[in-house]
C-alpha cells in the first residue's frame, strides 16, 4: 500500500490496427472493468477523436480516478511517445502520448506493442521465471519481443526485433517492405492466406482455415511447411544470437497451437547440429498480454514497478 490513500488504478490502453482495447486495472493486477471498441477504417485526427472518447468512457467506470495510463500502439517511439508510422491507423510522428496526456490531464507511460506484450508473457505468461526470452508474435505480419535480463530491447532507433523483415532466402518473393525473401512474406498469416490463393489452392481460406486442411490438401500442406521452414530458419538465427531460455509464439497464427508449433519444434531441433534447440511454447496471456503490459509501463511510471513484480497469472486477470 502506497501512503494513507487507496492503492492506485491505472488506465491500459492498447490501440491496435482496427481496434481499440481497454482495461482498469489495479495493483494487485485484477482487470476491473474492460472495454473495446473498432477503429472502423478512421485515421489521423479522427482515429484520434475516438480514441479519446474510448478511454473517456472507460475513465467514467472507474470508482476512483486512475493514477496514470499505460498506452500502447504499433509504430510507438517509447522514448518520445509518439507513433513514428502505423499505416493503418494514419499516423506518422504522431505525438500520441503527449496529446492523449494533455487530454485527459494524467501521466501517460508509452510502449511499443509487442514488446510490451513480450514484457507480459515474460512476468506472467508463457516466459515467467526465466530471465532471457524471445516472443514472436506472428499474425498479419510478424516481429518479436526480445527480452533480455527481463527488458524489453528496444534498440538505438526503437526497431529491435523485427524479425519479420529479416530475410530468409535471398533470392526469395518480394516483399512489401521493398526486400526480398523477408520472414514474413512466407510465414505471416497473411502471407499464407495469399501463398495458398497463388499457388491454386481451393477457395480464400484465411490461415486458420488452411491449418484444417494440412494432410487432405497438398496444397495447403506445402505452404504450410514453408512457413515452418521460414520460422525455422528465423528462430534458428534467434536462438544462436540471444541464446533465449525460451521461445514463445503469439497472435493469431498461435492458435494454430500443434499444428505449427510441433512441425516448429521439430524443425528447429533439425538446423541446431551442436546444442539444445530452447522449449517453444504458446503464448499464454493472448489479447490480455498487451493490456497487462501497458498496466506494468504505467505502474513504473507512478514508481511503482515492483508492485507487478507480485503478480501472479491467476491474480492478473
Ligand atoms: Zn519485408
Amino acid at each position: 500500500m502506497i501512503g494513507a490513500g487507496p492503492a492506485p488504478v491505472v488506465l491500459a490502453v492498447d490501440v491496435g490496427g482496427t481496434s481499440f482495447k481497454g482495461a482498469l486495472i489495479d495493483a494487485a493486477g485484477r482487470t476491473l472493468a474492460s472495454d473495446t471498441a473498432p477503429t472502423r477504417g478512421e485515421v489521423g485526427e479522427a482515429v484520434f477523436a475516438r480514441l479519446e472518447a474510448f478511454a473517456a468512457r472507460l475513465l467514467e467506470r472507474a470508482e476512483a480516478r486512475p493514477a496514470a495510463v499505460g498506452l500502447i500502439s504499433p509504430g510507438m517511439d517509447e522514448a518520445t511517445g509518439h507513433v513514428m508510422f502505423a499505416a493503418n491507423l494514419g499516423w506518422r510522428g504522431f505525438p500520441l502520448g503527449p496529446r492523449l496526456a494533455a487530454r485527459l490531464g494524467m501521466p501517460v507511460a508509452t510502449g511499443h506493442d509487442v514488446r510490451t506484450a513480450g514484457l507480459a508473457e515474460a512476468r506472467l505468461g508463457a516466459a515467467r521465471g526465466v530471465a532471457d526470452s524471445v516472443m514472436v508474435m506472428i499474425g498479419t505480419g510478424i516481429a518479436a519481443a526480445l527480452v533480455s535480463s527481463g527488458q524489453p530491447i528496444a534498440g538505438a532507433r526503437q526497431m529491435a526485433g523485427e524479425i519479420g523483415h529479416a530475410p530468409v532466402y535471398p533470392d526469395g518473393e518480394p516483399c512489401a517492405c521493398g526486400q526480398i525473401g523477408c520472414l514474413e512474406t512466407y510465414a505471416s498469416a497473411a502471407a499464407i492466406a495469399r501463398r495458398y490463393r497463388a499457388m491454386g489452392g481451393e477457395g480464400s481460406p484465411g490461415a486458420a482455415e488452411i491449418a484444417t486442411r494440412l494432410g487432405r490438401d497438398p496444397v495447403a500442406d506445402r505452404v504450410w511447411a514453408d512457413a515452418v521452414q521460414a520460422l525455422s530458419i528465423s528462430l534458428t538465427s534467434v536462438t544462436m544470437l540471444l541464446d533465449p531460455a525460451v521461445i514463445v509464439i503469439g497472435g493469431g497464427l498461435a492458435d494454430a497451437d500443434v499444428v505449427l508449433l510441433e512441425p516448429l519444434r521439430a524443425a528447429l531441433a533439425a538446423r541446431l547440429a551442436w546444442r539444445e534447440p530452447p522449449p517453444i511454447r504458446r503464448a499464454e496471456l493472448g489479447a490480455r498480454g498487451a493490456l497487462l503490459g501497458a498496466a506494468i509501463l504505467a505502474f513504473r511510471r507512478l514508481g511503482l514497478g515492483s508492485i507487478a513484480e507480485r503478480w501472479t497469472p491467476s491474480g492478473a486477470v
